[in-house]
């Protein structure tokens, strides 16, 4: 059977280059970058090589580039060692929308005694920028809010964004997982303090991350340990990671106009196909600026659960809602906070490319695709008129 992999703001293949970069790091370069003797300088010079490829991708300097062991771990740290550096400051701002990596945090905050304003978004999932300026206070320690939208896709204005915050001599944090070898990264040009990636999200390996820590930033250690990553960072740095991650973030680069042109050709073709040949479907976040591989759309009267059980019996793998919180059957923290009322929250599903995906996958989807939801409408108990796909 064939099988087509549309789930990749889960998690991503790691590219063929990016293994043979790693290899050698197993069995021949594998020394401590910490120890004193040639293997040990042997593994520091690809560690400080990898450093400057991760910095590049950013266009950071490669003193502040923090690896860390995975994208929640650099949110954490933005986070708690904020506030750790700001003891009298005891207020967050931050978005309804958040990943669970930045907003379990702020929920545990809020419990510890912390004030945690939670940015609301309107029905396109779009922030209100004077809301944002209105909820600074002058105990604010941090804002912190994320890039590009795991579950739709929607961009946020960084840029501006950066701006009330450096306005304001606040710490700015930005969660880019999603946006990551999906859009340009410049971190100069978003008035950034913090910026977190993580590897697995652009073809390297899951189990290593980065937190970008602009250069004067104050920032204590989550992970308290040895004197890696300049004390920012305890723990012995896991090197073929750190390698692959670095590769891939050069060729995430390169790949970058690919993204933007076929990847997002493939994405559109899908929308507009789904949407021409299924009533009563709605792209989540449609009319805002989105990532260019992203496609969130609802059906209404099914549920994505059953929609997700066919197309996986036809080998095609996407998501419902966030694959971080799949295993539960809540509905969607991002969809519900955009308006959407819970029974078409729960007719949601995510398809998220990559370039390893082709036209010829696309087209098996759209073959499959629409009996799957004429055929689950046929037996939907909330069906209120006849839904026999539209004829092309
Ligand atoms: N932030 C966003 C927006 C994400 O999508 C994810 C993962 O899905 C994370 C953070 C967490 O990254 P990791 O899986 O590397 O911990």
């Amino acid at each position: 059977m064939r099988r087509v992999y549309a789930d990749n703001n889960a998690t991503t293949r790691v590219d063929d280059r990016v293994v043979e970069e790693m290899l050698p790091l197993f069995n021949a370069t594998y020394g401590n970058p910490s120890s004193m003797h040639t293997f040990g300088a042997e593994a520091e010079k690809k560690l400080r090589q990898a450093r400057v490829r991760v910095a590049e991708f950013i266009t950071a300097d490669p003193s502040e580039i923090v690896f860390t062991g995975c994208g929640t771990e650099s949110d954490n740290t933005a986070l708690f060692g904020t506030l750790e550096a700001y003891p009298d400051k005891k207020h967050i701002v931050t978005t309804k929308v958040e990943h669970p990596a930045v907003l379990n945090p702020c929920q545990l905050l809020a419990k510890k005694g912390y004030a945690v304003t939670f940015l609301s978004v309107d029905s396109e999932g779009m922030l209100d920028l004077d809301e944002l300026r209105d909820s600074i206070r002058d105990d604010t320690a941090i804002v912190s809010i994320m890039y590009a939208n795991n579950e739709t896709g929607v961009i946020f204005p960084i840029e501006a964004i950066g701006q009330i915050a450096r306005e304001r001599g606040i710490v700015f944090h930005v969660d880019a997982v999603q946006a990551a070898a999906k859009i340009p990264l410049d971190v100069n040009k978003l008035n950034v303090d913090l910026l977190s990636i993580s590897g697995h999200k652009i073809h390297a390996p899951k189990g290593v991350a980065a937190l970008y820590v602009h250069r004067g930033t104050k920032l204590r250690p989550l992970l308290v340990g040895g004197h890696q990553e300049k004390g920012r960072r305890g723990g012995t740095e896991s090197l073929p990671a750190i390698v692959g991650f670095g590769k891939a973030c050069e060729l995430a680069a390169e790949h970058l106009p690919e993204m933007d042109a076929r990847v997002r050709a493939m994405r559109d073709k899908l929308e507009s196909a789904l949407l021409q040949s299924i009533p009563e479907a709605h792209v989540n976040g449609g009319k805002s600026p989105r990532v260019p591989n992203t496609l969130s759309v609802r059906f209404e009267y099914v549920e994505g659960e059953s929609i997700l059980l066919l197309l996986d019996r036809d080998g095609i793998a996407a998501s419902s809602g966030s694959a971080c919180s799949s295993g539960s059957l809540e509905p969607s923290h991002v969809l519900r906070a955009m308006g959407i009322p819970y029974t078409s929250v729960h007719g949601s599903i995510r398809l998220s490319l990559s370039r390893f995906n082709s036209d010829e996958e696309v087209d098996y989807i759209l073959e499959k695709f629409p009996p799957i939801i004429s055929k689950l409408r046929e037996i939907s108990p909330f069906v209120q008129t006849t839904h026999a796909p539209k004829q092309p």
